[in-house]
């Protein structure tokens, strides 16, 4: 469903063409359409809607459960797209997280078990074309012990497997552990056999630079001083990258990550960063048109 967008999208430096948060959760218990509508009137034109793990209340205890937990998550991007007429693409995938909560209380071997059958899951149904990526999958990103930060990493390189066998890009939830973090997953992706240019480090920071991305897709998390990260990275950058808000769509945590009006708004500010940089209306649109179509479609399609 690509909209045909008109032949030129800035006008007076306000970009008036697509614009994507590649990484976004709703919860239908929570603002769900309402933040899809804010998004929408402010500019947005389509999300990246990312499953969401229900921590708060109960997490999913067999793989009927997930079928149950995803289609819930189809369920709402179907809504959205009626409603808001936004473009929904769905991410579907078990999060690390649960993971390693779960490995508290089932033990290490039933949650792995269950992580696997979840991430097989979730590539039927992106095979049958429900969702197009696998996601957030990747690892704890606070602290943990050393044998489970092992059996983390096992399990991430046999993820990428699958996600190599059926052909499927990831978004990859991961700790910050600077361009060591990247440099760590393309070996991953190297060993198991997944193109790296198909697996997005999700929650990225701005500095685009190769160093500091190995070459991965990354989506910046596009918080205040996204905008200087990115101008001064920008032309150092040899990676396919996007913006996301990783917004929660959860009143309990409303600090905790940034507001559906967010891409609409840094894309703006960007084009207008961009002009002070002396680039032209043509170098600025292809640019804008790059982060939110053309390097969306090289990645994910
Ligand atoms: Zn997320």
């Amino acid at each position: 469903m690509k909209k045909h967008w008109r032949e030129i999208m800035l006008v007076n430096d306000k970009w008036e063409g697509p614009i994507v948060d590649q990484h976004m959760h709703l919860d239908k218990t929570n603002r769900f359409l309402s933040a899809a509508e804010e998004f929408s009137n402010a500019g947005g034109t389509g999300i990246f809607l990312v499953h969401k793990p229900s921590f708060s209340t109960s997490l999913p205890r067999n793989i009927s459960d997930y079928r149950d937990v995803y289609q819930e998550t189809l369920n709402m991007a179907s809504k959205v797209r009626e409603k808001i007429g936004l473009d929904v693409q769905v991410v579907l995938g078990p999060h690390p997280v649960t993971w390693d909560i779960q490995a508290n209380t089932m033990g290490v071997e039933e949650s792995t078990e269950l992580h696997i059958s979840a991430v097989g899951l979730a590539l039927e149904m992106i095979e049958n074309g429900d969702a197009i990526c696998l996601g957030e999958v990747g690892r704890p990103h606070y602290q943990v012990s050393e044998d489970r930060w092992e059996r983390a990493n096992d399990m991430l390189l046999e993820i990428m497997r699958m996600a190599s066998s059926s052909n499927s890009p990831v978004q990859l939830h991961v700790e910050d552990n600077g361009h060591q973090t990247c440099a760590d997953l393309a070996s991953l992706c190297d060993k198991a056999g997944l193109p790296r240019n198909r697996a997005v480090r999700h929650f990225a920071s701005s500095d685009l630079t190769q160093k500091n991305t190995s070459g991965l897709p990354v989506t910046v998390s596009m918080g205040k001083g996204s905008i200087e990260g990115i101008c001064s990275s920008i032309e150092l950058s040899k990676s396919h990258w996007g913006m996301e808000t990783d917004f929660l769509d959860d009143p309990r945590r409303p600090g905790a990550v940034l507001g559906p009006r967010t891409i609409p708004k840094r894309t703006n500010q960007l084009c207008k960063a961009l002009r002070l940089m002396g680039w032209d209306n043509d170098k600025i649109e292809r640019c804008i048109l790059d982060i939110h179509e053309n390097w969306i479609s090289s990645t994910y399609f």
